[in-house]
């Protein structure tokens, strides 16, 4: 049974213009001190990007591939897309997160004088939900966590309709082993436990997949200590 009603995008967006934008700012920065937890997870998603950028990167150069990055936080995975020579349309719900990512990218991207080199990421705040166009590449990393799968199916649909050749997402796998972890954690919530975490069991995803006519084409697995992803690309049947 759902236990949610329909607020979960109003807290989440709530969220991630305050405590959590603070939160995630340093766990997804470089230079900030954090502690042992958050540097595990730092870890885990510093992998997650690494293993997207090489998901996409397998199938040749990224150079003129358009890219929808979904939910795009500070900009973590819109960065490195565009230094590789992608065009790159990034949304984030967070007004914080959308001026974060377009800091970094001003600061990290360095475009040629003359119109040549990187494209600098074009970001917007938008929710998922209103993304319209079309892309080659649709990426939505760990933002599926926030949602219950009823709600993630519908999104997971949106975004398909979204790409032309492939949709790339992660997503905190529903394991024995980690759906008890957090039950445990419910049980003694922490000060950093400020939304809910839902976990998706990859079958509930590909189903959802299935549905809208896309398969499942490549898997991948990141875990920390205290990060866990499950990262898949999907294509059109
Ligand atoms: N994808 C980024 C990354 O991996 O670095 C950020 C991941 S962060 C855990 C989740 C992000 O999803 C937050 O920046 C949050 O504001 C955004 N988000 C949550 N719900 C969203 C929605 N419905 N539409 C767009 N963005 C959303």
């Amino acid at each position: 049974a759902e236990e949610v009603g329909g607020g979960d995008k109003e807290v989440v967006r709530e969220y991630f213009n305050n405590s959590g934008f603070q939160r995630w700012k340093k766990i997804y920065g470089v230079t900030d001190e954090v502690n042992r937890v958050q540097r595990d997870i730092r870890l885990g998603h510093s992998k997650t990007v690494e293993n997207t950028v090489k998901m996409l990167k397998d199938e040749g150069s990224l150079e003129g591939l358009t890219v929808c990055d979904a939910g795009c936080g500070t900009g973590s995975l819109s960065i490195p897309l565009a230094q590789e020579g992608a065009v790159v349309f990034a949304t984030d719900i967070s007004a914080a997160m959308v001026a974060e990512a377009q800091k970094q990218a001003k600061e990290q991207i360095v475009t040629g004088e003359d119109g040549s080199g990187p494209v600098m990421p074009k970001f917007e705040v938008k929710d998922l939900e209103s993304l319209e166009g079309k892309y080659d590449t649709v990426v939505c990393l760990d933002v599926l966590i926030h949602y219950p799968q009823s709600k993630a199916d519908g999104m997971i649909a949106h975004l398909a309709s979204l790409a032309n050749k492939r949709l790339i997402l992660s997503f905190a796998p529903k394991t024995f082993y980690y759906d008890l972890l957090k039950r445990v954690g419910e049980l003694f919530p922490g000060p950093s436990k400020a939304t809910r975490a839902y976990l998706h069991s990859e079958a509930d995803v590909e189903t959802a997949l299935h549905k809208v006519g896309w398969t499942i084409s490549k898997r991948g697995l990141i875990t920390t200590q205290f990060y866990f992803a499950r990262l898949i690309e999907a294509v059109p049947i």
